[in-house]
């Protein structure tokens, strides 16, 4: 029923009437003030600012831009699942909407965050980023809705969602891991793979965030590098069925010894 107030903005392909006109996950946001803007295979929506075409959302954030991107990181994540993918991104005004939106107290320090079926972006973050950047989060956000995330260690599915995002960004290692690499050069090579508490939120240290990251993308690159990108996407789904342990087990490694290597691969890495 709040489909019909929405004031629509097709771009890439023209909307029939009677044509299914929002994805579940958008039918109900903002009623009598939403504005749609589709890409070829994405569909984003945001707050009608009264813009030309309802183009610009909050934060400086364009929709038609983040449609067009959202098509971009959509093919990438298809291109490791080996599944179609039909981005839904939800733009809201403030990260304070944006937590509301995804039931959570704060986002702190995200651009972006996955919620069910569909990508919420923090538009003063993400409008922060440069393009690269916007891409990698939202290849990285998708991953997380397509592939889902139930019953992993967070190390496996933070670093497999970064390793999907960063696969074709074009960043060197040591760029894309700048916080680590700087620990790295250092001395400081991290002991264990990244759990819970390294990717709390804590706004006094965000490059303990960014490390968190870095590290567990560099477990699941590792992974890819040393086994293949579809073992790597057959053991996550083997996590999910059976736990990372019996997953990991059926390529000769366990946590420690996964740990050892991937300690090795982050200082050749970095160092
Ligand atoms: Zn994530």
């Amino acid at each position: 029923m709040v489909a019909a107030l929405l004031f629509l903005v097709p771009a890439a392909d023209t909307l029939l009437p009677g044509s299914p006109v929002l994805p579940p996950g958008a039918r109900d946001l903002w009623p009598g003030d939403a504005v749609v803007s589709r890409g070829r295979r994405s569909t984003v929506v945001g707050h009608d600012h009264g813009g030309a075409g309802g183009e610009t959302g909050a934060g400086g954030v364009k929709l038609d831009d983040v449609a067009r991107r959202a098509d971009v990181a959509g093919l990438r994540v298809s291109a490791v699942l080996g599944r179609p993918v039909r981005p839904l991104i939800v733009v809201p005004d403030s990260a304070a909407e944006a937590a509301r939106l995804a039931g959570v107290a704060r986002l702190d320090g995200l651009a972006a965050v996955a919620d069910g079926g569909r990508v919420i972006l923090v538009p003063e973050l993400f409008a922060s980023l440069n393009p690269t950047g916007k891409n990698v989060v939202l290849a990285h956000e998708l991953t997380h809705v397509v592939a889902g995330t139930d019953r992993l260690p967070v190390w496996l599915y933070e670093g497999f969602a970064d390793y999907v995002g960063y696969r074709d960004a074009g960043l060197p290692v040591a760029t894309a891991a700048a916080e680590l690499a700087a620990e790295v050069r250092a001395g400081r090579l991290p002991s264990a793979l990244p759990g819970p508490d390294a990717f709390a939120a804590d706004g006094r240290d965000p490059d303990r965030l960014a490390r968190a990251y870095q590290a567990a993308w560099l477990a699941c690159r590792f992974l890819a590098d040393r086994f293949g990108e579809r073992t790597l996407v057959r053991l996550y789904r083997e996590a999910q069925a059976a736990g990372v342990d019996r997953a990991l087990a059926s390529l000769g490694l366990s946590v420690a010894t996964l740990t050892a290597r991937w300690r090795a691969y982050v200082r050749d890495q970095l160092a």
